[in-house]
C-alpha cells in the first residue's frame, strides 16, 4: 500500500484546548457554582487554571492511565478537570451522583480511582462510602477555603487551595491518540454498570461529528448551555465541540433542575442553543407558561436521551419560535448516533407529515454506520416500516467494556444497541422500543414507545409507560400505566378512546392502571424492569381484551 505523506498528528483533546486558547482566548465561559451565583472568565483564563491543575495532579503523583473520579455538576471547575486530567494522560472518570450508593461504590472500586474531585453537596454521600473505597488516596472538594465543609474525608482539601501557587505553565505530553481520556459507566438497569472507556481519538472525532452543519452546527457566534450533565456521557460532547468552535459556554452548575434559574441564565447570557432530556424541556415549558414568559434568546434545542414528545416540538415552535432537533445516542456511542435535521424540500411537507419526520430520532451523521436486522440477523430494508434490532459501528462506538475480556461487538464488528428501530428511505431512524421492552402480541411486535408517546400527548397525562402482560391467547397484551397531571382525572374508557385512530386498533392497550409515580433510573429513564415487577401479579379484567 502506498502511504500518504501527511503528518501523523495524534488526535488528542489537548489540541482542542490549545486551539481554543490561541484562537478564542477572550470568549467567555460562564458558570453557576455552589459558591458563586455567576462565575465568569475566558477560555484563556480556563486553560491557565487547567495547567495549574495539571501541575497539582503531577504533584499528587498521578501517572498516565490513572483513573481520577469527578462527582460534579456542570461548571468551570469540572471543565478544567476534563482537560487537565485527560491531557496529562490520566483518565477522567465522571460519576453520576444520582446513582445508588452501592453502584457508586462498585464503579469507584472497579475503576480503581486514585482521587475523587467532588462538589461540596456530595461530601456527606462520600463520607458514608469512604471506608469502602480503598483505592482512593485523597478527596478534593470543588470550592474555595472559605466554603470548605468540615469533613472526615481522607486528605480533604479545597480545589482552590490545591491550585493556589501552582505555575500556569505545563508541558502537555504527546501520546498515542488511542489512549483513554475518559470513562463513564452505564447506569445498568440490569446487572452491574459497565464502563465505556473513551479514547482521545474517538472524542476528537465525535466532537468534529457533532459540530457538523446538519448536526449541532456550533459556531463561534453561538452561546451554548448544556443542561445535560457533564457526569453522564460528557454532556453529549458539548465540552469538546464548543471549545473546538469557540462558542460561548454557559454551565448551570447545581441549577440544572431549576427552570426559573435556567430561563434567567439563558436570557441574561444570550444562550441560543441548549441540550437536554425531555423532562428538562417539559419543566421549562411549563414554567414559561405559568409565569407568562417566553424564551427570547433561545433559537435551537437538542432533545435526546428519551423519545421527544410532540408537545415539546410544537410548543417551542408556536410559542417561543425555537426549533427543536430530536437526537439519539447512548453511553456506548460517546454518545451521539443520529440527529434530526430536515433534508431538501421537507419544510414543504404538510404539517402532520412534517411533525412525523421531526419526531423520528434523526438521521446518521458521518462517523456512525447503522443497520437494522431481524431475529436471524438478516438485514432489513430502509422502508420506514420494517423494524428490527439496531446495530451500529464507527470510530466512537465501544468495542469492549472496561476490564471485560469479552468483545462488545459481533463477529462483523457491529455493536447491538439494544434498541429496536425502523429507518426511512431518506435515512431517518425511529426507535420503536428497547429490545427487552418489546411487546409481542399474536406473533407481532407492538411498539411500547409509540403507545407511551400517544398517551403523553393527552393534555391530562403527565407520564406514561406501557408494558407487556402475559395473555393466554395473544402471548402478551399491552397495559398502560399512567400518572395524571396534578388535580386531573380521566376514566379508563376515555383514556383508551384517546388511542382510537392514532394507533393500529390491535395496538390499543387492554387496560389502564393509574399510579402516583413511575420508577426511574438514575438518569431519569423509565425503569421498566421495576414496573414489570410491580405488575407481576396483574391480570387483565375479564372482557377487556381487544
Ligand atoms: P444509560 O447508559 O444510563 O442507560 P444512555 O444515555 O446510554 O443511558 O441510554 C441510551 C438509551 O437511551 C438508548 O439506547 C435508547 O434506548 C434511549 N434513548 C436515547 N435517546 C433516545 C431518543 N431520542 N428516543 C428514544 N430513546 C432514546
Amino acid at each position: 500500500m502506498l502511504q500518504g505523506l501527511m503528518m501523523d498528528t495524534p488526535l488528542l483533546i489537548t489540541r482542542i484546548m490549545r486551539f481554543a486558547d490561541i484562537n478564542h482566548a477572550g470568549r467567555e465561559i460562564v458558570s453557576v457554582t455552589a459558591d458563586s451565583p455567576r462565575h465568569r472568565y475566558t477560555y484563556a483564563d480556563a486553560f491557565v487554571r487547567t495547567r495549574q491543575l495539571a501541575n497539582a495532579l503531577a504533584g499528587l503523583g498521578m501517572r498516565e492511565g490513572d483513573r481520577i473520579a469527578t462527582l460534579a455538576w456542570n461548571d468551570h471547575r469540572h471543565l478544567e478537570l476534563y482537560y487537565a486530567i485527560s491531557c496529562s494522560g490520566s483518565v477522567c472518570h465522571t460519576i453520576n451522583p444520582r446513582l445508588f450508593t452501592e453502584q457508586i461504590e462498585y464503579i469507584v472500586n472497579h475503576a480503581e480511582d486514585r482521587l475523587v474531585f467532588t462538589d461540596p453537596m456530595f461530601v456527606p454521600l462520600l463520607e458514608e462510602l469512604a471506608d469502602k473505597l480503598p483505592t482512593v488516596e485523597a478527596y478534593i472538594v470543588l470550592t474555595d477555603a472559605e466554603h470548605m465543609p468540615d469533613t472526615s474525608l481522607k486528605g480533604a482539601v479545597s480545589y482552590e487551595e490545591l491550585l493556589a501557587g501552582e505555575p500556569g505553565e505545563f508541558d502537555w505530553p504527546e501520546f498515542d491518540e488511542n489512549a483513554a481520556c475518559s470513562l463513564c459507566y452505564t447506569s445498568g438497569t440490569t446487572g452491574n454498570p459497565k464502563g465505556a472507556l473513551f479514547s482521545h481519538r474517538a472524542t476528537v472525532l465525535h466532537a468534529y461529528g457533532i459540530c457538523l452543519p446538519d448536526v449541532m452546527s456550533f459556531s463561534e457566534r453561538n452561546c451554548v448551555l448544556p443542561v445535560v450533565p457533564m457526569f453522564h456521557v460528557n454532556a453529549w460532547g458539548a465540552p469538546y465541540g464548543v471549545p473546538m468552535t469557540g462558542a460561548k459556554l454557559v454551565l448551570p452548575g447545581p441549577k440544572m433542575g431549576d427552570s426559573e434559574a435556567l430561563h434567567e441564565l439563558m436570557e441574561s447570557e444570550n444562550v441560543d442553543y441548549s441540550l437536554g432530556v425531555p423532562t428538562v424541556w417539559l419543566n421549562l415549558l411549563a414554567y414559561l407558561e405559568e409565569s407568562g414568559q417566553t424564551a427570547n434568546s433561545l433559537q435551537r434545542v437538542c432533545v435526546g436521551g428519551a423519545a421527544c414528545p410532540a408537545s415539546i416540538i410544537e410548543t417551542f415552535d408556536t410559542k417561543h419560535d425555537v426549533y427543536v432537533h430530536h437526537a439519539w445516542g447512548m453511553t456506548e456511542m460517546s454518545p451521539v448516533g443520529v440527529y434530526n435535521s430536515l433534508k431538501t424540500g421537507m419544510e414543504a411537507l404538510p404539517a402532520d407529515e412534517l411533525l412525523q419526520v421531526r419526531l423520528r430520532q434523526g438521521r446518521g451523521l458521518f462517523g456512525v454506520e447503522m443497520k437494522i436486522v431481524d431475529d436471524n440477523g438478516q438485514e432489513l430494508p430502509w422502508d420506514g416500516v420494517s423494524f428490527g434490532a439496531l446495530k451500529v459501528r464507527g470510530p466512537w462506538v465501544v468495542s469492549a467494556y472496561y476490564k471485560d475480556d469479552r468483545p462488545a461487538v459481533d463477529a462483523d464488528g457491529w455493536f447491538d444497541t439494544g434498541d429496536v428501530a425502523n429507518i426511512t428511505p431518506e435515512g431517518f431512524m425511529q426507535i420503536t422500543d428497547r429490545t427487552k421492552d418489546v411487546i409481542k402480541s399474536g406473533g407481532e411486535w407492538i411498539s411500547s414507545i409509540e403507545l407511551e408517546n400517544t398517551a403523553v400527548n393527552h393534555p391530562k397525562v403527565a407520564e406514561a409507560a406501557v408494558i407487556g402482560i402475559a395473555h393466554p391467547k395473544w402471548t402478551e397484551r399491552p397495559l398502560l400505566v399512567v400518572v395524571m397531571r396534578p388535580g386531573e382525572t380521566i376514566s379508563r374508557e376515555d383514556m383508551l378512546a384517546w388511542f382510537d385512530g392514532k394507533v393500529a386498533k390491535w395496538w390499543i392497550p387492554d387496560d389502564v392502571a393509574f399510579v402516583d409515580e413511575l420508577p426511574h433510573t438514575a438518569t431519569g429513564k423509565l425503569k421498566k424492569i421495576a414496573l414489570r415487577e410491580q405488575f407481576a401479579d396483574y391480570e387483565f379484567p375479564a372482557g377487556s381484551e381487544s
